[in-house]
């Protein structure tokens, strides 16, 4: 087995247990930003709360429906941009969407690089991206300190 396989096995196994168990799969009643997001091609939507506060995401949950890929890529966001600042937050969503759309993107993405196996998917980036979508905008709407309770 080449190692290229090896990879990809262990890439489809995060993504097959973030799927059947995702993480912080809840609506959030308090949250101070929240999006809908919505990928017509494969059908996947989602719900992404956030709170907000000091510029820190001090929470991020989602709920929704959709295939493997938008599921598992969300609970791996979720996980991922809790506890960060918004602009960290926003520099991982620029450099997602690299990963998914260019060649390398020019940081370490961590346990998020399971996803850039979906590169060879085209018809697939965007399950992939949409929660990140979804969390940019909820974020975005209510600009940077802003709380909208
Ligand atoms: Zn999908």
């Amino acid at each position: 087995m080449r190692d290229d396989d090896g990879l990809r096995d262990l890439y489809q196994e995060v993504i097959f247990d973030h799927n059947r168990a995702p993480r912080n799969f809840h609506a959030m009643d308090d949250a101070s930003h929240r999006a809908d997001g919505h990928n017509p091609l494969c059908g996947d939507q989602l719900t992404v709360y956030a709170k907000v506060s000091g510029g820190i995401v001090q929470d991020v949950s989602f709920i929704g429906h959709g295939c493997a890929i938008s599921t598992a890529s969300a609970s791996l966001m979720t996980e991922a941009v809790r506890g960060q600042p918004v602009e960290q937050v926003e520099a991982l969503f620029r450099n997602i969407h690299a990963m998914l759309t260019e060649a390398h993107p020019d940081c370490d993405l961590g346990k998020l690089e399971v996803l850039s196996g979906v590169r060879e998917f085209p018809s697939r980036v965007k399950c992939a991206t949409l929660a990140w979508h979804t969390l940019h905008n909820a974020i975005i709407q209510a600009g940077d300190t802003a709380v909208t309770e």
